[in-house]
């Protein structure tokens, strides 16, 4: 790892509660969650208590804070890091991956192209069809006309 990309560790305090305070890896998210409550903050808006790339420091300095917000030293509050990576990749709007077995047989079927039946089931068992799943949805394809076989053990979309 040497990106030139420095972490950094952000204490924040719920808006919502005002009970929970927590440290965000800053990687220019938009949004966190509370975890306390479940708000979805937006974490541009949010005052910034502590700002670091220590990440040791930014955990005392929470410790401290939410120790002040529930008016006691509680020491079970456990520091957590919010990552928010799968709302990120949520966002970069990819082609949905076909999920019915129907779908994923003939995603691997190439438009005006044959294809054999071992070449085809080879590629739709990358897709986590097994081979008893591919047959049937093969069989039911054949049958609703949406595939059909040339040659013997090859086939077409129709
Ligand atoms: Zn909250």
């Amino acid at each position: 790892m040497s990106s030139g990309w420095e972490r950094h560790y952000v204490v924040v305090v719920c808006p919502k509660c005002r009970v929970h305070s927590q440290i965000v890896d800053d990687r220019g998210q938009k949004s966190v969650r509370c975890q306390n409550c479940g708000t979805n903050l937006r974490f541009r808006k949010l005052r910034q208590f502590h700002n670091s790339t220590d990440l040791e420091e930014a955990i005392l300095i929470r410790t401290k804070l939410q120790a002040s917000l529930v008016g006691k030293g509680d020491s079970r509050i456990i520091s957590t890091i919010e990552f928010d990576k799968s709302k990120i990749k949520e966002k970069k709007g990819k082609k949905p991956i076909p999920n019915k077995p129907q779908e994923i047989v003939l995603s691997k079927i190439p438009a005006g192209e044959s294809i054999s039946f071992t070449e085809l089931m080879s590629l739709v068992k990358t897709m986590g069809l097994d081979e008893e799943k591919f047959e049937d949805t093969l069989h039911k394809l054949l049958e609703s006309g949406e595939v059909y076989e040339p040659k013997n053990g090859i086939f077409r979309r129709a």
